[in-house]
């Protein structure tokens, strides 16, 4: 297999053709390829060798807009510091990733869990951060629809100092692959029942692409996420075949199968004008050259978002 990420977004000499993806052609039924990249975000954990603040110079000479911090990057540093270092480089601070993980065997732990989601609502204002996303927690063992309540309960004990904050909450529905241990909530049309439970304007979902792209209800739920004024984020990546890890091996935008530019019609159309966050876990992309790296995304998300 090709090492490269060169391989399938140039085309690949080494690897599988089939892998390829060509840019993607106008037609009817998707919106036009974006203009520049003014509304392009990066993901800390896509370029997770660099530190947050090469991070951010490399992205602000880029021409990148946006940036959602992950709380790894901001690990024993001074978040207050790295809010201004991303605004003093003219990047806003699109989210901060992530809280979540509400379900557990106790209601000791679950508390533990929503104390834990408390901090995270202070890093977030600390930061200057508007969102929170959320990766909503699994029980192995413990049925779905109860971790969903437990889920529901966490998201309700945290609104009211989500709403103080000024800090709003995106669950994001995770790939079915996950329901065993990282979330209950797998779908939009899951993530919309907790939302329409709790009717909160501090809480939203986050469409990520990898998560979602297989769902056969995914332009009706997107569609009905904006008309309920819940559609709070858009992460794209994509979906590679085969993919060998279930955490890193997240493809750049081109390199898998994922319709991202109708998808992005769709979310569009249902409202969402918001950045376009590059969200890409991936040992293979990591071991690349960073900068490099950070001009094939330019390139990818010119093409194929
Ligand atoms: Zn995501």
């Amino acid at each position: 297999m090709c090492a490269s990420w060169r391989c399938s977004y140039n085309g690949c000499r080494n690897g599988n053709p089939a892998r390829r993806s060509l840019p993607s052609e106008p037609s009817p039924d998707m919106p036009p390829a974006p203009r520049d990249v003014s509304r392009l975000c990066i993901h800390t954990q896509t370029t997770r060798p660099w530190a947050v603040g090469e991070a951010v110079r490399r992205y602000a000479a880029a021409g990148v807009r946006g940036v959602t911090v992950w709380r790894e990057a901001l690990a024993g540093g001074d978040v207050g510091a790295t809010g201004r270092l991303i605004r003093d480089h003219g990047l806003s601070v699109v989210s901060l990733c992530r809280g979540g993980f509400f379900p557990a065997g106790t209601a000791g732990l679950r508390g533990k869990a929503i104390d834990e989601n408390r901090r995270c609502i202070d890093e977030a204002a600390a930061l200057g951060a508007p969102l929170l996303v959320l990766v909503c927690g699994a029980l192995p063992g413990q049925a779905l629809d109860e971790s969903r309540k437990q889920i529901a309960d966490g998201l309700a004990a945290l609104l009211p100092q989500a709403a103080a904050a000024r800090v709003k909450l995106a669950i994001e529905p995770l790939h079915p692959m996950y329901a065993g241990d990282r979330s209950a909530v797998n779908t939009m049309r899951q993530a919309r029942a907790i939302c329409q439970e709790l009717r909160s304007p501090w809480l939203g979902i986050a469409v990520d692409v990898y998560h979602t792209w297989w769902d056969d209800r995914l332009e009706e739920d997107v569609a009905a996420s904006g008309r309920e004024g819940t559609l709070f984020a858009f992460h794209v990546c994509d979906w590679r075949t085969p993919t060998v890890d279930l955490l890193e091996d997240r493809g750049l935008m081109g390199e898998g199968c994922i319709p991202i530019r109708k998808i992005r019609g769709w979310v569009e159309d249902a409202g969402f004008m918001g950045f376009i966050e590059v969200e890409i876990f991936s040992r293979r992309l990591w071991a690349t050259d960073q900068g490099q790296y950070l001009e094939a995304i330019k390139a990818a998300y010119l093409a194929h978002v």
